[in-house]
């Protein structure tokens, strides 16, 4: 093994590799542009450093911290590391490559304009621990966000610092379960429906409540009665995704809070498909008590490699009192003051305590707030209807060869929802999703949500236009043919990505997390 970068396929990397066949093969592996690419520990050898340094006989600032033994982290130059980690960001996919049609994740596009507020100076090199009054611009923005996302969501007030949309529902149960505390009430039930987001009854376990699980209608609705009959004084309150993970909209949620409310229990709203009704429908008329907002999914910041995302959550009336700290308030004299402390004079009596150690994701701040001045009222309301306006097209030009479950109980949200009903025997929803990677997508969600056998949920985002769509809806027209005929070349696509298919169930029963070298 040399220290200079080896690229190339090795027959050790077995039957997953994209080795070359036949008459197309070449020496190292590599095909083009597509390069393959070992790990940093096989390209770089721990006995051997990237740069050169002196020498230095035992360093007497070290001290006690003197290293016994070597690091055995590979030593690779600069230009070493580099391109290994660019070439592995080659085999990725990207919203900034092309449509990513991943349901309830909203990958859409993030305006440039936004990133270039994000990055100036003033904002991007803000210290956390810069006092108050040298930081007076980074908390204007805090608080410029919060009021209009208090304004969009017709609530009473806003939680900042929750960092994603999973955090975001446990700042809003502790702010339940510290409200019901307030009052003395040990209520420990929280109602889930079926179709839930996988993070709601996993949020409802974590923050020490009961969760149990309501039905879902054959319209794909959350069981209203079935909910309203639940209800009692052990519950201390729903949490309804609305639009739901079906794509459609809970147009019982207002009758359900009514009932919910006068049961003695809040309404946790899951935010994050806010996309779908941002400058149309205000969560705060329907009841809502609580509700995150994915700031990277309807405004648009980065979910860039599973994060940093940010998850505000409003607060009604009845919640307010209890949002974490720390939070911005004016004062009296204009100055901006950041309120850190639950007792004196600055009181915030209520407060449960702190999500995070400092304000939240404040480069995501800036991006959602940009984003949100950029569009503008008109322009937001624009962005929700053409993000229903794009997944309504994608599921009418689909239902012909793809089963829409709830196809014929009207339009869809800004998500279409199909099965693998009609598929040929022994074909599944993977088959036809492995297949989209051939034809240069990324996948839908798949398998979720899970009322629907087989589900493949679309979502196109409204930031895709008509030629781009058009493209995609080809795409899956032909792979649903195939599934539908039974053509066996399905069945071991992908065959063009770096690697074939994975035993994905091997992979994550018994992953393999530790390198061991090899000799030779
Ligand atoms: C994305 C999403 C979440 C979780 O948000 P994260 O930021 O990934 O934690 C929760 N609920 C729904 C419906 C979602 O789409």
């Amino acid at each position: 093994m040399t220290a200079l970068n080896p690229s190339g396929w090795r027959p050790e990397m077995g039957d997953a590799a994209c080795a070359p066949e036949g008459a197309g093969a070449t020496f190292t592996g590599n095909r083009a542009l597509h390069l393959e690419e070992p790990l940093l520990f096989e390209i770089g050898r721990a006995d051997h450093c990237g740069v050169d340094f002196d020498e230095v006989a035992g360093s007497p600032l070290a001290g006690l911290a003197l290293r016994a033994a070597p690091v055995d982290l590979p030593g690779l130059s600069e230009p070493e590391a580099v391109r290994h980690y660019t070439r592995l960001s080659r085999q990725n996919y990207a919203i900034d490559l092309g449509l990513f049609p991943l349901g309830s994740c909203t990958m859409k596009h993030n305006p440039r304009l936004d990133e270039k507020v994000a990055r100036m100076p003033g904002f991007a090199d803000v210290h956390p621990l810069a006092p108050e009054g040298t930081v007076q611009g980074a908390l204007k923005v805090i608080d410029e966000l919060a009021h209009w996302l208090v304004e969009l969501t017709g609530m009473a007030s806003v939680a900042m610092t929750p960092k994603a949309g999973a955090h975001g529902e446990l700042c809003g149960l502790l702010a339940i379960r510290a409200a019901l505390d307030a009052r003395g009430d040990k209520r420990e039930v929280i109602l889930v429906p079926e179709s839930a987001h996988g993070t709601n009854p996993a949020t409802a376990a974590f923050a020490g409540f009961k969760v149990e699980a309501i039905p879902a209608t054959a319209a794909g609705r959350v069981d209203t009665a079935a909910l309203i009959a639940r209800l009692g004084p052990n519950v201390a309150g729903v949490m309804i995704t609305n639009p739901n993970t079906c794509g459609l909209f809970e147009s019982d949620l207002k009758t359900i809070a009514d009932a919910v409310h006068a049961a003695g229990g809040y309404v946790y709203c899951d935010g994050a498909n806010f996309n779908a009704i941002v400058g149309r429908v205000r969560p705060g008329d329907l009841g809502v008590d609580a509700m995150h907002i994915n700031l990277h999914k309807t405004f648009s910041t980065p979910h860039g490699g599973g994060g940093p995302g940010a998850g505000p959550v409003v607060l009604s009336e009845a919640l307010a009192p209890f949002a974490p700290l720390p939070f911005v308030k004016p004062g009296t004299d204009g100055v901006l003051h950041l309120i850190e402390e639950a007792q004196g004079a600055e009181q915030a009596p209520g407060a449960f305590g702190r999500m995070c150690a400092f304000h939240g994701q404040m480069g995501m701040f800036t991006r959602a707030l940009a984003y949100i001045l950029s569009h503008g009222a008109d322009g937001l309301a624009q962005a929700s209807g053409d993000a229903v306006l794009n997944a309504n097209y994608v599921l009418r030009r689909l239902e012909h060869v793809l089963h829409a479950p709830f196809g014929a109980t009207g339009p869809c949200m800004h998500e279409a929802l199909f099965s693998d009903d009609g598929f040929a025997e022994g074909f599944s929803t993977l088959d036809l999703a492995k297949g989209l990677i051939d034809e240069g997508f990324h996948p839908m969600t798949v398998y979720f949500p899970l009322v629907v056998h087989g589900a493949m949920l679309v979502e196109p985002t409204e930031t895709e236009s008509k030629a781009g769509l058009d493209q995609f809806i080809a795409a899956m027209e032909s792979l649903g043919q195939r599934a539908r005929a039974g053509d066996a070349a399905l069945k071991s696509a992908p065959h063009f990505a770096p690697r074939r298919r994975v035993d994905e169930t091997r992979a994550a029963r018994k992953p393999r997390l530790i390198w061991t070298p090899t000799e030779g």
